[in-house]
């Protein structure tokens, strides 16, 4: 058992839960994943290794999990919700606005921000998620060659097209 699903099982434990198969099987996709998957994906993992489990189970469940403090839900740049894994603290994401590439950002690069934040603040028990919107190095190359600035791309990219042809 991965160490995610089985510390999973001890909280579990101890709040009075016991890990069901929908449960491991829900906290198994989302650490083999290492990424963040949206309910659909959810739904089609956890069915394709049993397609009884329901929508409203695989729902109930995340909510579970989400406020043990094992799930992690994202709204991501306005997006439909995004689930993961739990495993450390800090939680830092780069998102690229064209493609929409999520890059988890390391931890280390941000020092002891959260220390001075309490300190200068004097803010407690916080939870620190920084979201850097920006673009990826692929689609920054792809903006470049096309003249392209990011914020207008999708609208200029259509009309370019037909231009072309
Ligand atoms: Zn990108
Ligand atoms: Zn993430």
């Amino acid at each position: 058992m991965h160490h995610y699903v089985r510390s999973g099982n001890e909280v579990l434990r101890k709040r009075g839960y016991r890990l069901t198969p929908q449960r491991h099987m829900i906290l198994s996709v989302l650490q083999e994943a290492h990424d963040h998957l949206s309910i659909e994906q959810i739904t089609e993992r956890v069915q394709q290794r049993n397609p009884y489990v329901s929508l409203s189970t695989i729902y109930r469940t995340l909510e579970l999990l989400r406020e043990l403090g094992l799930v992690r839900e994202n709204h991501l740049l306005g997006e439909q919700p995004h689930y993961e894994a739990v495993e450390s603290q800090a939680h830092h994401h780069l998102i690229c606005r064209r493609c929409r590439a999520t890059i988890h950002l390391d931890d280390a690069l941000l020092g002891n921000l959260h220390e001075q934040l309490q300190v200068q603040y004097r803010f407690h028990q916080m939870t620190l998620d920084l979201v850097a919107a920006g673009y990826c190095d692929a689609c920054w190359q792809y903006l470049q060659q096309h003249n392209l600035d990011g914020e207008s791309s999708t609208a200029t990219a259509e009309t370019e097209g037909t231009q072309d042809a």
